[in-house]
């Protein structure tokens, strides 16, 4: 049994969406879990009228316009029966959207986030369902919030391993594509979601808990590559990678692979493939356990918009393992992703994402007791198994804050 996801790129149109369904004719009577994302930049849309509701702009309306049209127009364009049930399918979900912001009473930002969000989810996997049973692929659609329990951590929800396992399970040896949203969770009766691009994750979880032989994530590039192909030309294919390398990879920022995708896989040694959805008899990259598959060629990874904190005494006294301490309670308490740290006998320097737009609130804890500057919108590039080539060319002409280096990584923080 093998998991297969999709995301937004590959069906950002209609012709996304037939040629999903031209690869899942391919494999259909293996009866693949199908783990399916919002339609192209469906959630950044939906992050719109998040804002507009939650801030009370005149443009609320038109945000959520935005989203029926951009759907509508996929659908105009793959049902030609314009009496197919999708259309009033499509109209009944964003209603029952608006009937949400109606109702609601909530003020907590990342609460009402997660119960907009997935309806991102909902829309594609109606559209995507239903064109695959039009076109005789059988398949049964799942609301995967009855699968996926989570804590009520809203916006990176944690799971609830037992009792999703324990669900999932029932749906082992059924002969029938099952297709569900990915990035969704529920906790009770409310949505919740594992952090932008989680699908790729959810496909993971599916898979740990069916004990599936594979997952494999459809992508808009031939594979995993030694760099993102939107920063660096001349991107390689990594044709094979162990878990481990992917992993350091997908940590450091490569954001082809969500990072919390490979740790199940890795617990029950299932195997990831990344493959294209442009060329799906090409090899793309295979992921497994072979300790021995380390990347000939150094690897670049590019985080944009990281915020560079520097802290020190106020006092010139030493920075000790209590400030430290302090420091990272700090920083676990507002959700920041620490992506490096260095430190020094007076100073303390961290390169943070704040996913959860909470700076304000860490600096204003960090100068009770310290010094603290910070650069925002810094951005930090990884090189993973440098050469003199490598840092040569990923320090040329660039203004450096920071510098680290370990046996086989290097991490720069630039402006
Ligand atoms: P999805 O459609 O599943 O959401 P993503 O957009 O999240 O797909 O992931 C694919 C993108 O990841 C590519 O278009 C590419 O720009 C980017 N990417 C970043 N790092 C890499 C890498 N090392 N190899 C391949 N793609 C990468
Ligand atoms: N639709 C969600 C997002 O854009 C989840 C995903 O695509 O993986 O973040
Ligand atoms: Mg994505």
């Amino acid at each position: 049994m093998n998991v297969f996801k999709f995301g937004g790129a590959s069906i950002k149109d209609a012709n996304g969406v037939k040629n999903l369904a031209a690869i899942l004719n391919e494999y259909s009577k293996t009866y693949p879990v199908v783990v399916i994302s919002a339609m192209g930049k469906t959630t950044n849309a939906l992050e719109d009228v998040i804002d507009n509701y939650l801030y009370h702009t005149s443009a609320l309306e038109a945000s959520i316009q935005v989203v029926l049209d951009y759907h509508n127009t996929i659908i105009s364009e793959l049902f030609l029966d314009s009496e197919d049930s999708i259309f009033i399918a499509i109209a009944s979900i964003i209603n029952d959207l608006k009937m949400f912001l109606k109702t609601n009473a909530s003020t907590d930002y990342n609460f009402v986030y997660d119960q907009i969000i997935g309806y991102g989810e909902l829309l594609s996997t109606t559209i995507v369902s239903r064109y695959l049973n039009v076109l005789g692929i059988q398949n049964k659609w799942l609301d995967v919030r009855k699968y996926i329990h989570t804590d009520a951590s809203y916006r990176r929800a944690n799971v609830n391993w037992e009792q999703t396992v324990k669900d999932i399970s029932t749906l082992q040896q059924h002969k029938i594509i099952y297709l569900t949203q990915g990035f969704l969770g529920a906790n009770g009766n409310c949505t919740t979601t594992l952090g932008r691009e989680g699908s790729d994750y959810t496909a993971a979880i599916f898979a740990y808990a069916l004990n599936a032989k594979s997952v494999t994530i459809w992508k808009d590039v031939p594979g995993v590559l030694n760099a993102d192909p939107r920063y660096f030309k001349d991107a390689q294919l990594l044709e094979q990678l162990s878990y481990s390398e992917a992993i350091e990879l997908a940590f450091y920022g490569a954001s082809v692979i969500h990072p919390k995708t490979l740790q199940p896989l890795h617990q029950k040694d299932i195997t990831l493939f990344v493959k294209s959805f442009l060329n799906p008899l090409s090899k793309g990259t295979k992921i497994n356990s072979d300790p021995g598959l380390v990347p000939a060629i150094p690897c670049y990874i590019v985080k944009k918009n990281q915020v560079l904190i520097q802290i020190s005494s106020l006092d010139f006294s030493y920075i000790v393992e209590e400030n430290i301490s302090d420091i990272f309670n700090i920083l676990h308490r507002f959700k920041m992703k620490v992506d490096l740290i260095q430190n020094s006998a007076i100073s303390f320097s961290v390169c943070v994402e704040d996913v959860f737009n909470n700076l304000k609130h860490v600096l204003e804890h960090f100068s009770v007791t310290y010094n603290v500057t910070y650069i925002p919108k810094v951005t930090l590039y990884t090189v993973r198994h440098y050469n003199s080539n490598a840092i040569n060319s990923i320090t040329k002409n660039k203004n450096i804050l920071l510098q680290q280096r370990t046996l086989d990584t290097l991490q720069i923080v630039t402006k």
